[in-house]
């Protein structure tokens, strides 16, 4: 893999107030959000250079804080300025965006009052994949041995650095088994999500989804939601127990990174992408176009 490692680019990257150049934007190994996971960040994308729902994140990105029990030191309107301050100058119209936020160092011990709140934004380019006949391939999906932790265990609605560490497990895992992702259930059995990505399922024409009460209840899985319900299709949100895998038709995950994107596969269940992931695909692409979400 000759990918350029994130820390070498070049570009603009927004970091306690001001932009700074790409390589600059760095911070000190003794860190608590390093050494205690007390770090929250976003994961965004810009279309047409126009964040998609860059107020939602932004209000996600301040309450994924507090969840962690620290306050960014900036506004949603700064925090969104900012955003679109780091899309422009690095003259990016199609871009993933990724502000992050940190306890920084005058403290290292588990209580960390005092310690300053960082905050960083960068972007950088991940496209869309746009043909929608590879997608309707659908992606294989593995079942991970770690399970989405009970709310009482952690604060599971904080998109928090530490919840990922079972995610980065799992997605390591599933990739070594030759799958792309894998499927978590929750603390009591229920299937819950993917690592990076909701999941939903459909049957006789409606989609049912787990209930978001123990993991992240992502702006894309609301954004399908709605698609989905305005043009007539029905969306139920329950319990779902994995031995009901056999009996849905579809399967597709949503996220920011992953949009809209079908299932062919969980461990031994095979799912078929069909017409209502279609319709999903296309919708939620159209919704992501700026001029048609301000319409
Ligand atoms: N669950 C997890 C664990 C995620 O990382 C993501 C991506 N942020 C999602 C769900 C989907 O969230 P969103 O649609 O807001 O990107």
């Amino acid at each position: 893999m000759s990918v350029l490692p994130f820390d070498q680019r070049d570009g603009f990257i927004w970091m306690d107030g001001a932009l700074v150049p790409w390589q600059d934007a760095k911070l000190h190994v003794l860190s608590h959000g390093l050494h205690y996971a007390s770090c929250c960040f976003e994961g965004e994308r810009a279309y047409g250079g126009v964040i998609f729902k860059s107020r939602e994140h932004s209000e996600r990105f301040r309450n994924s804080a507090n969840l962690l029990d620290f306050e960014i030191p900036y506004s949603v309107e700064e925090i969104g300025a900012a955003k679109a301050l780091v899309v422009a100058k690095n003259g990016f119209d199609n871009c993933y965006v990724r502000p992050v936020a940190w306890r920084g160092s005058e403290m290292m011990a588990v209580a960390a009052q005092h310690a300053t709140i960082h905050v960083a934004i960068a972007c950088w380019d991940w496209p869309s994949m746009f043909d929608v006949e590879t997608k309707m391939k659908g992606i294989k999906v593995d079942i991970a041995e770690y399970r989405r932790p009970d709310p009482l265990t952690a604060p599971c609605h904080s998109k928090a650095a530490g919840l990922y560490m079972i995610c980065t497990i799992s997605k390591h895992r599933a990739e070594r088994r030759g799958y792309a992702d894998a499927l978590m259930l929750d603390w009591q059995g229920r299937v819950a999500e993917c690592t990076g990505a909701n999941i939903l399922f459909t049957k006789d024409g409606a989609i049912h989804t787990p209930i978001a009460d123990c993991f992240l209840n992502g702006i894309t899985r609301q954004t399908v939601i709605g698609l989905a319900r305005a043009r007539g299709i029905e969306v139920i949100e329950r319990r779902i127990m994995p031995e009901e895998l056999a009996s849905f038709e579809e399967c597709f995950i949503c996220g920011t990174g992953a949009e809209v994107t079908p299932v062919s596969e969980i461990g031994p269940y095979n799912f078929a992408p069909g017409a209502i992931s279609r319709v999903l695909i296309e919708e939620y692409a159209k919704a992501t176009q700026p001029q048609k979400a301000a319409a």
